[in-house]
């Protein structure tokens, strides 16, 4: 039996974390909070924490379930550079799981990005589509950073000056080392992301959307489950999955 604590319990993923939790015999929620709670009151009571927040709320979550020698699944995104710098660097003290994306089909979608980036080369114009509901806070998503990130990883160029946030302007001919990224927010969409690979005279779009919360919250808890029997160190969704 793994027990678990969720933390932004009262969250869209909270509450979808909640319902299929309560659908897996092997997993018990022992404690959910959200903004106000007293989480240091309740943590000795868990195997794992599960965070689904915000992120200026991770850090203080992870050096908390540091300081009591739990493990920690972070699922929230949109951290700065610093927190994400603090939050890795106790790796060295538990077991962590950081995925922008818990679904078995986007990391599915990575696995296939490497693979085509790498097949079609540099001809290939790169561009990352991404769409979520109206009430998303961070832009543009976790899910279409890491798709940069591998694009980039790829391509062999530093992100940050390859990365073009959607084009206004005179900004001029699309250069061959450019990657597009464009976030689009309307509605009640659970997640798309698209990445387009463009050359004169054909193109290729790798697509997943997703269409309900629980595929996150399920691997999320399937993260959990995996990650209570594992030593110290930071592991991301392929290795939950076996994709390494
Ligand atoms: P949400 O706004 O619906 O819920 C967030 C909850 O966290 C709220 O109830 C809020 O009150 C609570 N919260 C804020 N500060 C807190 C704190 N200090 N302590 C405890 N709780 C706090 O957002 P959401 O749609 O549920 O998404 C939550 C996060 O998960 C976002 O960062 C989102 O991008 C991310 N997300 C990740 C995945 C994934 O697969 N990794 C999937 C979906 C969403």
């Amino acid at each position: 039996m793994t027990c678990i604590i969720i933390a932004g319990s009262r969250g869209r993923m909270g509450q979808a974390l909640l319902a299929c939790a309560a659908r897996i015999p092997d997993v018990k929620v022992v404690g959910a909070v959200d903004q106000g709670d007293d989480l240091s009151a309740i943590i000795d009571k868990a195997d794992v924490v599960i965070d689904f927040s915000f992120h200026n709320a991770t850090l203080g979550i992870a050096e908390l379930c540091a300081k009591h020698g739990k493990a920690v699944v972070i699922g929230t995104t949109g951290h700065s550079a610093e927190e994400k710098a603090k939050i890795i660097a106790l790796q060295a003290q538990i077991p962590m799981v950081m995925a922008t994306n818990f679904s078995t089909g986007v990391n599915t979608l990575f696995w296939l990005t490497r693979k085509a980036a790498g097949i079609l080369g540099p001809a290939f114009d790169l561009e990352v589509v991404e769409m979520h509901h109206r009430l998303k806070k961070d832009a543009p998503s976790g899910t279409a950073t890491t798709l940069l990130e591998i694009l980039a990883d790829v391509r062999k160029l530093q992100l940050a000056e390859a990365l073009r946030h959607g084009r206004e302007g005179i900004v001029g001919e699309r250069t061959q080392n450019e990657i597009g990224i464009h976030a689009i927010r309307g509605g009640d969409v659970v997640g798309d992301h698209t990445v387009i690979f463009a050359n004169n005279g054909e193109r290729v779009e790798l697509t997943h959307k997703a269409s309900s919360r629980d595929t996150f919250a399920n691997g999320a808890l399937r993260a959990a489950q995996w990650l209570v029997k594992q030593k110290a160190g930071l592991y991301d969704m392929q290795d939950v999955l076996g994709l390494k």
